[in-house]
């Protein structure tokens, strides 16, 4: 049995929504299969909440302009896959409704993922109704009481032991003749709230999935040949790369490689469940096969560029050792803080420390730190990782910009630069 995973890019119009359908049947075997919300659902949802801390009329209008898209694309499927979808609409919008009535009262992180998951419960029922009205015949699954977290919303943590029991009492017994459908990127907490894995975490659902299943293998379907050197966006001369391992993909991804979500790896690698990253536009294709193998014949250097990235460097201000003293504190703060770490240097008697810029975040922190240290912060910067990387590369890259900190490693340079 594999598992699917469909994104936002691969059912944003009828035509992609045609073409997951034939990519589907071009399979025997009946599949479990993760959708994302369509297209950039997800930010405008995310304005939504933005939008209901302050003006809820206007939240509401702008919920309704994502709701008409979405009878929109329903209808453009057929006469009778928009009645049926019309008729489905209520019972979704009645579950977010609430808790926008009463958007100040919450925590925000919470009320983001009550709304923001709307997009995925969207985009399942259109397609399953659709691929059942034309006898690709599947079972619509919640997967929020399934895919058990915590309640650290917006990055909720899963609970393998419950995860993998309602996995195989509540979504192994549906695989029978049919396939499933289901959301990617939600959770649930045992208190019955949605929770979100993170953005861009449909990929990681399919992970969960296949880890709790066991799955013969994941195939991720994109826009892309499959996993490039490079992203396309940024450069010109890209070289798919036909094998990765574990150890690489979650190297690159963890830097800011956009085509796979972090955290999809450690479950596949822990079940050593292949993961196969496909193309939907020309699904023959052979793809990007990421397994458990530490050397493959040939890896071109890969580039990873990671913008919005802020350096703080914190130095004591009593000449005190920072590693011997204070590293503990100032851990402790990222973690309550959740602001993760990419790139960490120190001297005697400062540290400097990378990670992304989210400004609700960075007051946070800041707030735990200003009065313990010298604090500065240098902002806009970019992270670029080179994984293999030769001379004339690195050469090159630092050419981009003016180079604040530079680390090297056996197989992995890293830069910060100035952009
Ligand atoms: P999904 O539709 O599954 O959400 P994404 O848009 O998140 O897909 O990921 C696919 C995109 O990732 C590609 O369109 C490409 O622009 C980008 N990308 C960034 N880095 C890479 C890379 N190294 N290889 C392939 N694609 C990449
Ligand atoms: N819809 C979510 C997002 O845009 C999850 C995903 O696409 O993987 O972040
Ligand atoms: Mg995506």
């Amino acid at each position: 049995m594999k598992v699917f995973k469909f994104g936002g890019a691969s059912i944003k119009h009828a035509e992609a929504i045609h073409n997951i359908k034939d990519i589907i049947e071009s399979f025997s075997e009946d599949l479990v299969i993760v959708i994302s919300a369509s297209g950039k659902t997800t930010n405008a949802l995310e304005q939504v909440v933005d939008t209901a801390t302050r003006d809820k009329q206007g939240a509401f209008q702008q919920l309704q302009e994502i709701l008409n898209q979405h009878l929109q694309l329903a209808k453009g499927l057929g006469d009778k896959v928009g009645d049926a979808y019309a008729e489905q609409l209520p019972a979704l919008i009645e579950s977010v409704e609430p808790y926008l009535k009463q958007a100040d009262a919450l925590p925000y992180d919470q009320l983001y993922d009550q709304v923001v998951s709307l997009g995925e419960l969207l985009s399942t029922k259109l397609v399953s109704l659709y691929l059942n009205q034309h006898g690709v015949t599947n079972q619509w699954m919640d997967i929020r009481p399934i895919i058990r977290t915590d309640d650290n919303f917006r990055d909720g943590r899963v609970d393998w032991q419950l995860t993998t029991a309602a996995v195989q009492e509540q979504l192994l017994p549906h695989l029978n003749q049919q396939h499933v459908i289901t959301q990617g990127f939600l959770g649930g907490t045992g208190n019955g709230l949605t929770t979100t894995l993170g953005r861009e975490g449909s990929d990681y659902t399919a992970s969960i999935l296949a880890y709790c299943l066991p799955a013969e293998a994941v195939m991720i379907w994109k826009d892309v040949p499959g996993v490039l050197n490079a992203d396309p966006r940024y450069f010109e001369s890209v070289t798919k790369i036909d094998y990765l391992s574990y150890k690489d993909a979650i190297e690159m991804t963890y830097f800011g490689a956009k085509v796979i979500h972090p955290k999809t790896i450690q479950p596949l690698q822990k079940k050593k469940i292949p993961l196969y990253v496909k193309s939907f536009i020309e699904p023959k294709g052979e793809g990007t096969i990421i397994k458990d193998q530490s050397e493959f014949s040939f890896i071109p250097p890969m580039i990873v560029v990671k913008p919005n990235q802020v350096l703080l460097q914190l130095s004591t201000l009593d000449y005190s050792f920072i590693a011997e003293d204070h590293l503990s504190y100032i851990y402790d703060q990222f973690a309550r803080s959740k602001v993760k770490m990419n790139l960490v240097q120190n001297s005697a008697i400062s540290l400097r420390i990378s990670f992304d810029r989210d400004e609700r975040k960075l007051n946070r922190l800041l707030e735990g730190l200003d009065a313990k240290f010298e604090v500065r912060h240098d902002f806009p910067l970019k992270m670029i990782t080179l994984r293999y990387y030769n001379e004339d590369l690195l050469h090159q890259m630092k050419q981009s910009g003016q180079v604040i900190l530079e680390e090297r490693m056996r197989n992995t340079a890293q830069l910060l630069l100035k952009e």
